[in-house]
């Protein structure tokens, strides 16, 4: 019974591996045909602002819809793009999304908050990279305060003089930077204390743990005190609940981005939020 078991076991993991195999060749060698037949699209998360609870800006967050009509989240993608290195190729086809969206809605005269997008921090190697948001930008008449940097760290090994750098020419070039998943676990006193930074983003799990108790959510609180004394705005990503929310708002954290606010969403969705279900 237990070896019949086992067994089975082993036959469903191995049938798993080779899905999961296939599924990775799939999304490697899919990514030029994703491109063109434009199968990635880009949704919106709204920040709010904790003093009242008004929409400050978005993260631009990719999916890719598929063929046949599933929808895989970028977890799913975006690890094996660093790894081969075409997450750049991504990274700016998402931001010429946005550049469009809000030249889009410029041109209805509507002001769009700014938003933020995400780059890999393989961006750094290149040092034209810049440049070429840059010239994105131009292309479609859009004003770099409009966009947010922030600055994703996977798997990859940075060479923080280069990510240093980076961050610099963003500044310099009127683009605000941000730090995503701050505590999440990777180096981050190189970060703090080396890259250019307008805004440090709280990873989820501060909120999760912190909550737990009073230690956790004065440990919270100092840290917040800390990143606004280095001179660093504060948004904590993942908040779900009201009481997760009152912690935050406690505490000083000046802006969240998370489902308890909404989920993100399809553009067309995320321009209601903004202009039609206010009015
Ligand atoms: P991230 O940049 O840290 O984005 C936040 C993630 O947390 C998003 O996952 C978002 O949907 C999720 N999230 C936000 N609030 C909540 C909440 O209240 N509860 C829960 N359970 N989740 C919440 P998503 O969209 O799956 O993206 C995953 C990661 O993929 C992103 O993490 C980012 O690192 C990466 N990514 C997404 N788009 C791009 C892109 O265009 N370029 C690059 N390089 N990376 C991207
Ligand atoms: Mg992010
Ligand atoms: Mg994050
Ligand atoms: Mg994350």
């Amino acid at each position: 019974q237990v070896e019949e078991t086992s067994s089975r076991r082993v036959v469903y993991y191995d049938t798993a591996l080779k899905g999961q195999q296939q599924m990775e060749n799939e999304i490697i060698n899919g990514i030029d045909k994703a491109i063109a037949g434009h199968q990635f699209q880009v949704y919106y998360q709204p920040k709010i602002s904790l003093n009242d609870h008004r929409i400050i800006g978005a993260e631009a967050l990719v999916r890719w819809i598929r063929p046949d009509g599933s929808i895989l989240r970028p977890d799913s993608f975006i690890p094996l793009y660093e790894k081969n290195g075409r997450v750049i190729d991504l990274d700016f086809y998402v931001f010429e999304q946005v550049t469009a969206f809000i030249r889009k809605n410029q041109d209805m005269g509507r002001q769009m908050v700014p938003v933020s997008v995400n780059v890999s921090a393989l961006h750094a190697r290149d040092t034209d990279a810049v440049a070429q948001y840059q010239a994105i930008l131009e292309r479609y008449g859009v004003n770099p305060d409009r966009l947010q940097m922030e600055l994703t760290e996977t798997a990859t090994v940075l060479n923080y003089e280069n990510v240093r750098r980076l961050f610099s020419d963003f500044q310099k070039a009127g683009f605000a930077t941000s730090l995503d998943d701050f505590g999440a676990g990777f180096s981050i006193l190189n970060l703090i204390t080396d890259v250019p930074l307008n805004v440090v983003k709280l990873d989820y799990i501060f909120i999760n743990k912190c909550e737990q108790n009073e230690r956790g959510i004065y440990f919270l609180n100092q840290m917040i005190d800390m990143l606004h004394g280095l001179g660093f705005r504060t948004i904590c990503e993942g908040a779900e609940t009201d009481r997760q929310v009152k912690i935050l708002t406690e505490v000083g954290c000046d802006a969240i981005q998370g489902n308890w606010f909404s989920v993100p969403v399809p553009a067309e969705k995320f321009e209601e939020m903004l202009y039609i279900s206010k009015k």
